[in-house]
């Protein structure tokens, strides 16, 4: 079983703190509809033409472009993979491109899980985000969705943002419970280079929140969605009981991916591969067959750091007989040792299923222990 994650490179406009891959040039939409399509073609022999369980349309903005053009991608998948039964089809959306038509023609395609980018119940954090949103229109898009049959919907939301204080983000967390959603991803604001918030870190015109707000604003978080039945299942991702993300769920689980479109990856067990940045560079290259990707092979020690790396970030952790069967003895010792040190400081803890996971109180610091038990 594999996933299949096309990545639509466009925004209307771009947020003060985004530094994913994307573009405001409409004019490259059909060009890169035809390339993602071939490349859907050249993705069947890297994925050893396995049956696709999950489709994501990630960005960028998937809902800034036609449901047409949606449409193709979608039967393109069909045309070149065996489908799975009800597999897992999600759409990312921004609140302010969503209309009854949109949403009824999404569900119509047969998608059906929605994620939905909200980021904020309050207006100033908005504004201060660059948002094209208001806090109304994303209450409304979620009632639009609803209506159309949406079972399935999650929202991101982001913390630690300069500002916004306990009582402010409190009220974002109330707001998102009320709305009997069944998924919520919650992220801590970062100052990526090259981006407009970046700059104004460093002009000092803004200036980041102390560590211990975002600290309790995680802890704060977590608390309010635990009481409110949500699974604490990933870092930074929340869902009610069998709604988890099954895409985002088999990249933490080590299974096959084919990443779609500029600057998308792959991974295949033995191999990872990265879509070159440019839309231009893209394009040509997906219509020569070369020069669009870059590949690496995995050795043993990268693919036991992938394992640890993806795993650890969820609650399923990871396991010891798991590490001697498919890395060998040299890595388990290793593993042990370090193991040892991390769960007598309670960092790490033995799971039901005697697997490790970290323990819930050092997610937010899950960075340093993760990178102590990986191999070099
Ligand atoms: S956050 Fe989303 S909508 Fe905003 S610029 Fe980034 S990809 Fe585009």
């Amino acid at each position: 079983m594999a996933g299949i994650y096309f990545h639509i490179p466009f925004c209307k406009t771009r947020c003060s703190y985004c530094d994913f891959f994307s573009s405001v040039s409409e004019e490259y939409i059909p060009k890169i509809i035809e390339a993602e399509i071939k490349e859907l073609e050249f993705k069947k022999e890297y994925l050893n033409c396995e049956t696709i369980e999950t489709i994501y349309f990630g960005g960028g903005t998937p809902s800034f472009i036609s449901e047409n053009n949606i449409q193709q991608l979608l039967n393109s998948v069909y045309k070149n993979f065996k489908v799975c039964d009800n597999p897992e089809i999600t759409i990312e959306v921004n609140p302010d491109d969503i209309s009854s038509q949109k949403a009824n023609s999404f569900f119509s395609f047969g998608i059906n899980r929605v994620s939905m980018g909200t980021q904020s119940f309050n207006d100033d954090i908005l504004k201060f985000l660059n948002r094209r949103h208001n806090s109304k229109q994303a209450l409304k898009s979620i009632g639009i969705l609803k209506q159309s049959g949406f079972k399935n919907i999650s929202i991101d939301l982001i913390y630690g943002i300069p500002n916004l204080n306990n009582y402010e983000w409190e009220k974002t967390i109330d707001t998102a419970l009320q709305l009997n959603i069944q998924h919520i991803s919650a992220y801590h604001l970062s100052f990526e280079k090259g981006t407009k918030i970046h700059q104004q870190l460093k002009t000092k015109e803004i200036f980041a929140l102390q560590d211990d707000d975002s600290v309790n604003q995680y802890n704060l978080l977590c608390k309010k969605l635990k009481n409110n039945s949500f699974e604490h299942y990933e870092i930074s991702n929340f869902s009610l009981p069998e709604f988890n993300s099954k895409h985002n769920s088999s990249y933490w689980e080590g299974k096959k991916y084919g990443g779609i479109g500029p600057s998308s990856h792959s991974f295949n067990g033995n191999s990872r591969q990265w879509n070159v940045s440019d839309i231009e560079k893209y394009i040509k290259g997906v219509i020569s067959n070369k020069g669009y990707f870059t590949k690496e092979n995995l050795s043993l020690n990268q693919k036991y750091n992938e394992y640890i790396l993806t795993r650890l970030r969820t609650n399923k952790g990871v396991s010891d007989k798991e590490i001697l069967v498919n890395f060998g003895e040299n890595i388990l010792n290793h593993f042990l040792t370090e193991i040892k040190l991390l769960t007598n400081s309670n960092k790490v803890i033995l799971t039901n299923n005697n697997n490790y996971s970290i323990s819930e109180e050092n997610w937010f610091i899950s960075d340093g222990i993760i990178a102590q038990l990986c191999k070099i």
